[in-house]
């Protein structure tokens, strides 16, 4: 089943949200696969939420927030190969609108099976990194094959041609790694502040405002990623599910602030905030973007609050999920935004007789029931 790049964001955090991540593109959004939840709603009771059963409560939680504590979810599974083709193309900064020209060119008519995410990020200190761009301010390229290795090599050649890189890997890798690769920059105990916007293109003007703000940005640990959403993800009406955006083509825009220590975090928040304002014009939908990628809403009045204290390294050690929804530490206003920008429930005029969304190709039978687990323990107990 599709979830989030990282594998340490835990299913019930990520869930209820949505849940986009390599496999969005093939299956859909990680509520597009889900069957049914138990729930424990607001009043004490524990329901079963499905397509059959307390269908307005199974539309909420899917995309709209926690509409109360999931104790279990069941997921209808998919195949997929073992093993992945990955690449990771890496360019210089002043190259800048010529990445982004060729990664719109490229996101643009991908076939389902390979994935992409451009992102505008500092280099890592690691051993296929050449020494002197380590820590270097760069963009990149991740292109992930779930396809046989020609078909991803092709477009390995075009992109290597096109424009060549500073340095790239391209290897194969097992499916499970590919969903840890990104756990160790992204490790618990950091102070982040997150915002978000949905761009229907990469348009000349958005290129310019992109490759302006990604200069201004002083941490090295802040990111810009741009994930392509088309395919599988568009493949469901938009009010079939409770979910932050429609479900036309589009990037979801991730704008990550983050910090090491608390006191570099408000200049991270700011250029956050700065670059996700110059978006807004060609921002679609109503401008605030993906409800798990926005620390706070643009027009809410949030105050600025500080990070809480970390001690950086064990699970442990993550900000309190407790804080103000406004914290510039939690990345996770899901729980307490019943989001309902766009959509209408079911039964209502438009949406009643619809059948219930399902994403194409799950395997006859196959369903796993994943059960969250308190903060602290590793991911959730998984049973198929
Ligand atoms: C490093 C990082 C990478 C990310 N990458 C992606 C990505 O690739 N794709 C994507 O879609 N999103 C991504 N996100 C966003 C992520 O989906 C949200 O931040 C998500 O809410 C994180 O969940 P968590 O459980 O890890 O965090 P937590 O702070 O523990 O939980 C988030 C919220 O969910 C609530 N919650 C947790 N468990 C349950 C439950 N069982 N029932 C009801 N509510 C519950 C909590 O109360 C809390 O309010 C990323 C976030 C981070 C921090």
């Amino acid at each position: 089943m599709p979830a989030g790049l990282v594998s340490h964001t835990s299913v019930g955090g990520l869930t209820p949200g949505g849940g986009m991540g390599w496999l969005t593109r093939k299956f859909g959004l990680s509520i597009d696969n889900l069957v049914s939840v138990e729930v424990v709603t607001a009043d004490g009771q524990v329901r079963r939420a499905a397509a059959d059963e307390h269908p307005d409560l199974f539309w909420a939680i899917r995309g709209g927030g926690s509409f109360g504590v999931v104790t279990c979810f069941e997921f209808g599974l998919h195949e997929v190969e073992p093993v992945v083709q990955f690449g990771l193309f890496r360019w210089n900064l002043g190259q800048g609108p010529q990445v982004m020209r060729l990664a719109r060119d490229t996101t643009s008519a991908l076939p389902p099976d390979l994935n992409a995410v451009i992102a505008a990020v500092n280099a890592p200190s690691a051993p296929f990194v050449p020494p002197q761009h380590h820590l270097e301010p760069v963009y990149g390229l991740l292109l992930t094959g779930f396809v046989p290795a020609p078909e991803h090599a092709e477009l390995v050649t075009r992109i290597r041609e096109s424009l060549p890189p500073l340095f790239d890997l391209v290897t194969p890798m097992p499916c499970v790694e590919l969903q840890k690769l990104l756990d160790e920059p992204n490790a618990w105990g950091m102070h982040g502040y997150d915002k978000g916007a949905y761009l229907e293109d990469l348009s000349d003007p958005v290129l310019d405002i992109i490759t302006g703000h990604v200069r201004r940005k002083t941490s090295p640990m802040s990111v810009l990623l741009l994930y392509r959403l088309d395919r599988a993800y568009s493949g469901i009406g938009d009010e079939q599910t409770a979910f932050s955006g429609r479900r036309a083509p589009r990037y979801a825009a991730f704008i990550v602030g983050l910090t090491a220590d608390a006191d570099p975090l408000p200049a991270e928040r700011r250029w956050a905030r700065d670059l996700c304002e110059a978006l807004r014009p060609y921002a679609i939908d109503d401008g605030n973007g993906y409800i798990n990628g926005t620390s706070d809403y643009s027009t809410d009045g949030c105050a600025e609050a500080t990070a809480a204290p970390s001690t950086s390294g064990s699970p442990g050690s993550r900000p309190s999920t407790t804080q103000a929804t406004c914290s510039t530490s939690t990345r996770h206003p899901a729980s307490f935004t019943a989001n309902r920008r766009h959509h209408e429930r079911p039964g209502s005029a438009r949406s009643r007789g619809r059948p219930p969304p399902q994403a194409a190709g799950h395997r006859p039978g196959q369903v796993a029931r994943v059960v969250p687990q308190p903060p602290g323990l590793p991911g959730g107990r998984w049973s198929s």
